[in-house]
């Protein structure tokens, strides 16, 4: 028991102070405790119920330069493919008979997809599947590029904030990016009327309490509907491969918190931490999360898009693996709900 628990699931926020000194002073036994309550206010908003998400993986080119991210322009050893718009529904053929009522679009910022080509696509996919949520993630554009996607049709856009703390944004990214210009877009596709989901990586080189607890505070000012954290994980051949990964211990906690602060927020447990530990997604469950983002990509190029080493890309993590996914969520009490599982307001 910690007092500034006690005042976040009071009070939803908690200031810059009191931020840093309730992650500094975590330990297993308040992370217990931390953990029980997320999960009762889970529970409150969406019962046992996981929403699943079929990731496309749809281009892994892209023109940005993310010190921490395989796939960046400069990372000559990426092998790099696009999917076509056939593939591209085939996949989401192949998730729809698997019982997937959102899919994601991911990519880099590839320039090969046109705004006007990508809402073709947009406009294609929901007409094939009315009844499907379409969320996209294809980083920054103009506000006149994401109206234009949603007016094709797209529901949601994740776009991680990446750390909301000027100084370490400029530290992780090339200096033609900025945290002023993340943010903007963020903004922008909120007041489009775009489900937003922002986020951040745990553990990025540098990282300390002080801006996690930035991070935690611009959530809060933003309330996205969707948060997606991660650990952050080196991959070989970027300037922070080097690095140790992020912890699981912090990225629990921190998902915890959020659940605390956003309780009716969609909060993945993510592909990176289901790659630093096994049995990373349910532990992310039992923290508070409740959403699942297994892969339709075509089996072919899902090893391409690396964005960090190792990451999990042969069995288990799959779409078509859903009756195993389905047996894991059971063993922590859990089931995978039907339906586009969208946001419920507070
Ligand atoms: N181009 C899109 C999608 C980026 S990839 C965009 O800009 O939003 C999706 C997320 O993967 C990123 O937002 C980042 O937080 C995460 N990511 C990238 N490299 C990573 C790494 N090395 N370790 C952990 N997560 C990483």
């Amino acid at each position: 028991m910690h007092p500034l628990i006690d005042k976040l699931e009071r009070e939803r926020t908690l200031s810059r102070a009191e931020w840093i000194s309730l992650l500094d002073a975590r330990t297993a036994e308040l992370a217990r405790d931390l953990f029980r309550r997320a999960r009762a206010l889970r529970r409150k908003y969406y019962g046992d119920a996981v929403f699943l998400r079929g990731l496309i993986e749809f281009t892994n080119c892209c023109k940005n330069d993310c010190y921490y991210c395989g796939i960046r322009r400069s990372n000559r050893a990426a092998v790099r493919y696009r999917l076509t718009e056939e593939q591209i529904l085939s996949c989401c053929r192949e998730g729809y008979a698997l019982g997937y009522r959102t899919f994601v679009l991911q990519g880099g910022e590839d320039p090969a997809w046109t705004p006007e080509r990508l809402a073709a696509l947009v406009s294609s996919i929901k007409g094939e599947f009315p009844d499907c949520a379409l969320t996209l993630s294809v980083g920054e554009q103009p506000r006149a590029v994401y109206q234009l996607w949603f007016d094709a049709g797209a529901d949601r856009y994740l776009l991680r904030h990446e750390t909301a703390d000027a100084a370490h944004y400029r530290a992780l990214h090339p200096p033609e990016m900025s945290l002023e210009a993340r943010k903007r877009c963020l903004w922008d596709l909120k007041a489009i009327g775009y489900q937003v989901g922002s986020g951040f990586m745990v553990g990025s080189p540098g990282q300390t309490s002080v801006q996690l607890a930035e991070d935690l505070l611009f959530l809060r000012r933003l309330e996205p509907q969707m948060v997606g954290i991660g650990p952050f994980i080196p991959q070989k051949d970027t300037p922070f491969g080097a690095q140790p990964a992020g912890s699981l211990e912090l990225t629990l906690f921190l998902l915890g918190l959020i659940r605390l602060m956003l309780p009716s927020v969609l909060l993945p447990a993510t592909t990176a931490l289901g790659t630093i530990h096994p049995r990373g997604r349910e532990l992310g469950i039992l923290a508070g999360a409740n959403v699942c983002m297994p892969n339709l990509s075509p089996q072919e190029v899902r090893g391409q898009y690396a964005l960090y080493d190792n990451k999990i890309c042969t069995g288990e993590e799959a779409a078509q693996n859903r009756r195993s996914l389905e047996r894991r969520l059971a063993s922590i009490g859990c089931y995978a709900a039907d339906g586009r599982g969208d946001y419920r307001p507070l």
